[in-house]
């Protein structure tokens, strides 16, 4: 079951990759795999997968050790007093949404002794989702992020918020994705905009189309999250 769902998203992927003018390679699928077992984690593992998102915290600790070689993504909200548990699990914390996180990051990356790529999580739909910045937030974020020697921005994160219509998601992602490129063009330190992370199983076709590299894609993969068991 899941091999067959996975290798249906990566067909997807490549179909929307191809419509938007890029190579399948192009796109980062991060399998998100929350309330689903190491077990299910390692079979999507086996069959392809290389990234894998989470959004707990808790989740990641429980499953850390049973869970074959991956790249780990924090995709959910983190508070700044848990940083310290995943800061040496993680590949990449998609979803930084204030200057206070972002020293937190940076303090236990330096502990460690290692750079944290971070995305910055941008709230594009003013208020349905709960998280992220404003755009106009962006600027001072980037002018503190260029002062930090450890922790990396690389791009930005949204979610998009739940489908009403596909045309009014495709909005929100056409947003991001000029505020992404606008962001681009200038120069700053220590900043490189090459991940936009958006998409889920609900609209990752449509959020290639509109420029997406990363989706994070979880029912579409593992079927329909099990909630006994976290
Ligand atoms: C759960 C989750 C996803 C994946 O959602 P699906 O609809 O199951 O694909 C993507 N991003 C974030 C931040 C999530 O929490």
């Amino acid at each position: 079951m899941i091999e067959k769902r996975l290798e249906q998203v990566y067909q997807t992927i490549a179909a929307a990759a191809e419509k938007s003018g890029r190579k399948a390679d192009a796109i980062t699928l991060i399998a998100v795999t929350k309330t689903h077992s190491a077990e299910e984690i390692n079979r999507a593992i086996r069959a392809g997968v290389t990234d894998i998102g989470e959004n707990k915290v808790q989740e990641i600790l429980e499953k850390y050790d049973d869970v074959l070689p991956v790249r780990w993504h924090l995709i959910g909200h983190l508070q700044t007093n848990k940083v310290k548990y995943i800061i040496d699990k993680v590949s990449m914390i998609h979803s930084v949404d204030s200057i206070h996180l972002m020293d937190e990051i940076e303090r236990q990356a330096k502990k460690h002794n290692i750079q944290m790529d971070i995305l910055i999580q941008v709230n594009i739909s003013g208020e349905e989702t709960k998280f992220g910045i404003r755009p106009e937030e962006i600027p001072e974020f980037l002018a503190h992020a260029e002062e930090l020697t450890n922790t990396k921005v690389r791009g930005l994160m949204t979610i998009a918020p739940k489908i009403n219509t596909n045309m009014s998601n495709r909005l929100h992602f056409d947003n991001i994705r000029e505020i992404f490129i606008d962001i681009s063009a200038k120069k700053y330190d220590n900043i490189s905009m090459e991940y936009l992370s958006m998409g889920m199983s609900g609209d990752y076709p449509e959020a290639i189309e509109a420029g997406s590299n990363m989706v994070r894609v979880g029912s579409a993969i593992f079927g329909e999250r099990n909630y006994q068991n976290v």
